[in-house]
């Protein structure tokens, strides 16, 4: 096994490696810094979790460094670097790589992003900045607000290349490919290579080599989807009730905010689950000290933002649970991934109360998959919110021809579920208790048609559910 030191990186680098505790290269490191070291462009088949930052920031920084300009003056340091990512939430996470990895280094690294005020982005780059992460329309303003000079970019990389296509990120990207009139390298990272990824990197790349690394989710390695409505205020109850009643170890539970992380962290292990948080708030130390406990199931639940989350690469995880659902549909498809790995299925639990439905129904055109809903008993969603919850219509769940078969192996051993009667209290099919009455019938399933499958399969990957 090689180490750092033997791709041929600087001893500056090697001691920030060091201090971030890695011990050894990743596959993607150990194929993809030597070449890029060695000036070469690069397509890199690897998404996040495979440590991929690293394999082209670490490298990066040594090239940069071996020409760096100790002038004060901001016109002697304009930008060498460009790497743009997709979302601000990556841009963030790249650019704090950057500075990790960058650390006795001495380089100046900034980021810019959509969706907050332009004018501190502005003042910092006019103070002269040599790495820049960007998300690309907030770049284009700062072109044409000439607060930032793209000519004498030498090195740009084009992080998650898949996502930028999906995102419709593309003719911006072109646009600024346009502008780095000086560059050298170019790498670009993708977890796919369909052939508009292809044709992209056609226009950028000279003699690109071709690193992979294993997807994370394989073909083979499955997820099933599956939604529990519930009360907007019931759903600790019932997340420490599933928790509790099925003995679920090592399962992630993603919250949309860190106060909401913290608080569901608190309660839970208040409940008697042994819980632990990471989010942006808490320090990296923390974050994989949490992250160790976890893995050595000292802890058998982590609480996590979105944020939070990117990078952690966890073996076999087993659950994944939206305790909210994300505001993108993408960001689903990020926590989803993280279970159903290394060949064994995974189960992605959603708690969706009213108020989530259209994210719900968004997330379902995305991955293309009508997601099973499954009320729990004692734990059902508002009456008045059942009926969109449920998301079918009630002439639907009288078409006994097309009764749904059950999906996900986990469930294959599972009786179908009864008829709801009006004098008889209908049955909760995993709990054999009678549902809350007045809410919707307990079960709702519906199959994919395999054709359904194979597309999503085509589009995320292997993100598919096990077939019946
Ligand atoms: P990435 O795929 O770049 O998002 O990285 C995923 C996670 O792996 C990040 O949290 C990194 O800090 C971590 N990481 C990167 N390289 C290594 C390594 N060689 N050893 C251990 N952890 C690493």
């Amino acid at each position: 096994m090689k180490t750092f030191a033997d791709l041929g990186l600087h001893p500056d680098l090697l001691k920030a490696v060091a201090e971030q505790g890695y011990t050894e290269p990743t596959p993607i490191q150990a194929q993809a810094i030597p070449l890029v070291l060695a000036g070469r462009d690069l397509m890199g088949g690897a998404q996040t979790g495979t440590g991929k930052t690293a394999a082209f920031a670490l490298p990066m920084l040594q090239r940069l460094a071996a020409h760096a300009n100790t002038s004060a003056s901001p016109a002697r340091h304009p930008v060498r670097a460009l790497i743009l990512t997709p979302t601000r939430e990556l841009a963030l996470q790249v650019e704090e790589s950057f500075r990790d990895y960058g650390k006795h280094v001495g380089l100046r690294i900034a980021v810019v992003f959509g969706g907050v005020p332009i004018e501190p982005q502005m003042q910092q780059l006019r103070s002269g900045v040599e790495i820049l992460v960007a998300t690309p329309g907030r770049l284009l303003d700062h072109v044409h607000q000439r607060t930032v000079n793209l000519s004498q970019v030498e090195i740009f990389v084009l992080d998650e290349a898949d996502r930028m296509l999906d995102m419709g990120f593309i003719p911006d990207v072109r646009r600024i490919l346009a502008l780095l009139t000086a560059r050298k390298q170019g790498l670009l990272f993708s977890a796919t290579f369909s052939d508009e990824i292809k044709k992209l990197a056609d226009a950028f790349l000279r003699h690109p080599v071709l690193v992979e690394v294993a997807r994370r989710n394989a073909a083979a390695e499955l997820v099933s989807h599956l939604v529990h409505p519930v009360a907007r205020e019931r759903k600790r109850d019932l997340l420490v009730h599933l928790l509790k009643s099925r003995d679920m170890k090592q399962v992630l539970v993603f919250t949309a905010t860190r106060l909401g992380a913290n608080r569901l962290a608190y309660q839970l292990n208040r409940s008697g689950v042994h819980t632990a948080a990471i989010h942006g708030d808490k320090t990296q130390t923390e974050r994989i000290q949490a992250l160790e406990e976890f893995k050595a199931g000292k802890v058998g639940v982590l609480v996590a933002t979105d944020v939070a989350a990117r990078g952690l690469d966890i073996e076999q995880l087993p659950y994944v649970v939206n305790f909210e659902l994300p505001n993108s549909p993408e960001d689903y498809v990020h926590r989803s991934g993280r279970t159903g790995r290394a060949g064994s299925t995974g189960l992605a639990i959603s708690l969706v109360c009213g108020e989530e439905t259209e994210r719900l129904v968004e997330i379902e055109r995305m991955i293309k998959v009508k997601i099973e809903r499954e009320i729990v008993a004692g734990f059902g969603p508002d009456v008045r919110d059942a009926p969109g919850l449920m998301g079918r219509p009630d002439r639907d769940r009288r078409r006994g021809a097309d009764e749904p078969r059950l999906t996900g192996s986990r469930r294959a051993d599972r009786a179908a579920p009864p008829a709801p009667k009006p004098s008889a209290r209908p049955v909760d099919p995993i709990f054999s208790k009678p549902y809350e009455p007045g809410a919707a019938p307990p079960v709702e399933r519906q199959r994919a048609p395999q054709q359904r499958e194979r597309q999503v399969a085509a589009l995320l990957g292997g993100f598919i559910r096990k077939p019946g």
